[in-house]
């Protein structure tokens, strides 16, 4: 019955562009749609950019001439190009353009790193680490004072990680902080309670220090930061990436797109929601948002580059204790919580939230917002749902963006509403263990909900929130798509043994849509990407497994052989 039914599929394709020769024809192979059944098929034929037919080799290859060429696949999977929903591309690309930085899981790499720059940057100059968050050294802890001096004693060295930070001596002397300082500023110098003396350890740090540029950065030209770029998708296409979602878009990295849209140098699809600050008088803000939307490429975007709309933070971190809960967060040693009454921090509230959200659907421009804690994400799912009452929000592909911890009601209105969600797997295998050793099981039930999310039809994407460097394991965040869906599939988190709620895994099917078709409706693209029907743009990759069958462990080594952008090969 399939057979028949694909050999019809092909028959119907195959007459109406019969008078066209196929450029491309993949055969012998597992062409995995994802169109609505998720169907598998042998072949497929390729024409101006395009799948032009799907389904048995025998008569695919009837759609070929002379000139054709002819890919044998040799039971090789082709799936359609993987997604990206959320990532920082223009900001991580330039992460290392002044040294390298290696990954840091424990102190003493922190310590090592340190070392290899105090080789580099002259005696008595700075020395500073960013964003490397504590919840994912294995002490879960700053490096004290004493661990910073043993790494080098002769230049000042500053560690940050969100707000707060931690410095070496030469820095706190640099900076005028010693015992006297620290008994005038309680709230942000921490003290060794016997003795008085800073400990190194500085919350809200850059009320009281900053880290002077050492003489070794130089600046960087915009042709040598569109080369890094250029570099970085090329590594996106290496894993298999065909598209991404860039989720806070200033207007140098709009421009930095455009740029490379102009020089044909865009090698994945990039579509943008706008970074907007939600504070002032609402006027303002219309007048930003009615920009956005005036934008050429929101009002009609290139096939490779386009702005979808607008992005805020209604609330803190996760990793940085100030997500917003319903339940309070609890005392805490490592993220230095002391009120047992705190749920963290709201930025936007709700009726701000409400007006963004609302102005943004008028406009047609998709609205989302950085919601970490579960009463953040319940929060935007309701005025979701009371806009939609008189505004269809489904249209606009306004989503929730993070959504880390949802509940039972979120989940739900996502359903119902027709808001989508970009979520990112990585965050349970790399902080499921510090979450779940400070929140216990019971409150990680809606952890990354992928299963109940798919159940309630909602449009989940998968995203890596890719803020540093270049490399698919070795970026803050992983932007590796295989380990994402190894992640989707074991829930397993490192430094753990069991998985995480493995009720809420996903089957293989929902873990390639997950990367592709529903990535593509965010992207507001789904009728050209993301599955590879007859008539839509030609994104595929072949690879080297068959991930719909192979042990769930090779899932994350899967490898790429090679990734395709309308119907061209770029890797
Ligand atoms: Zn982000």
């Amino acid at each position: 019955m399939k057979r028949l039914l694909l050999a019809l599929i092909t028959l119907h394709i195959g007459s109406a562009l019969h008078a066209q020769p196929a450029d491309l024809i993949l055969r012998n192979g597992k062409v995995v749609l994802v169109d609505k059944n998720f169907s598998v098929v042998e072949s497929m034929a390729i024409r101006d950019g395009r799948v032009q037919a799907v389904g048995l080799s025998a008569d695919i290859i009837k759609l070929g001439n002379r000139k054709t060429r002819v890919i044998d696949l040799q039971g090789k999977m082709v799936l359609p190009g993987l997604i990206d929903s959320h990532v920082h591309a223009t900001g991580a690309s330039m992460t290392e353009a002044q040294h390298e930085i290696p990954p840091m899981e424990n102190i003493a790499d922190v310590q090592a790193y340190i070392r290899t720059r105090a080789k580099v940057v002259p005696k008595g100059e700075w020395i500073r680490l960013s964003q490397v968050f504590i919840t994912r050294l294995k002490e879960q802890r700053y490096p004290s004072r004493a661990e910073l001096d043993a790494a080098t004693p002769e230049h000042p060295v500053l560690f940050r990680t969100g707000p707060d930070g931690s410095a070496n001596s030469l820095a706190l002397k640099e900076a005028g902080i010693d015992k006297a300082f620290a008994a005038k500023h309680p709230e942000n110098v921490m003290v060794n309670p016997t003795t008085g003396e800073p400990t190194g350890i500085l919350r809200q740090a850059s009320r009281v220090i900053r880290a002077k540029p050492n003489s070794t950065q130089k600046p960087i030209e915009l042709a040598a930061r569109d080369k890094r770029l250029t570099k970085l998708f090329a590594d996106y296409n290496r894993r298999g990436i065909t598209g991404v979602i860039d989720r806070n878009c200033g207007s140098s990295a709009r421009d930095q797109y455009e740029r490379l849209l102009d020089a044909r140098q865009l090698t994945v699809r990039v579509r943008v929601s706008r970074g907007v600050s939600a504070g002032g008088e609402v006027a303002a803000i219309e007048k930003r948002l009615d920009d956005i939307a005036a934008d050429p490429y929101f009002k009609k975007p290139a096939p490779r580059f386009g702005v979808i709309g607008v992005k805020v933070f209604q609330d803190g971190g996760m990793l940085t204790g100030s997500a917003l809960f319903q339940k309070p967060w609890g005392k805490s040693k490592i993220y230095g919580i002391k009120d047992p009454e705190y749920r963290g921090m709201q930025y936007v509230k709700e009726a701000r939230l409400e007006e963004l959200a609302r102005a943004c659907v008028q406009r047609g421009l998709a609205f989302t917002a950085h919601c970490q804690g579960d009463a953040a994400t319940t929060t935007l799912a309701r005025v979701y749902a009371r806009i939609n009452k008189d505004l269809p929000v489904a249209p606009s592909r306004s989503s929730i963006t993070h959504s880390s911890f949802m509940t039972e009601e979120a989940i739900r209105l996502a359903g119902e509403v027709g808001f989508g969600i970009d979520l990112q797997p990585a965050w349970l295998y790399q902080d499921g263990f510090t979450l779940q050793s400070h929140f216990g099981k019971e409150r990680l039930k809606y952890f990354i909900p992928l299963k109940s999310l798919f159940k309630a039809g909602v449009k989940a994407g998968g995203g890596s929130d890719h803020m540093q460097r270049i490399g698919p394991l070795r970026s803050v965040n992983p932007y590796d798509p295989f380990l994402g869906m190894w992640i989707t599939l074991t829930r397993k988190a490192r430094w753990l043994d069991e998985p995480i709620h493995p009720e809420q895994a996903l089957n293989r099917q929902e873990m390639i849509r997950y990367y592709t078709i529903n990535n593509a409706w965010l992207m507001r693209a789904e009728k050209e990407i993301g599955s590879l029907e007859p008539g839509k743009r030609a994104d595929f990759i072949i690879i080297d497994r068959n991930l719909l069958t192979c042990k769930v462990d090779k899932v994350k080594t899967t490898q790429v052989l090679s990734t395709w952008l309308d119907g061209v090969q770029v890797k």
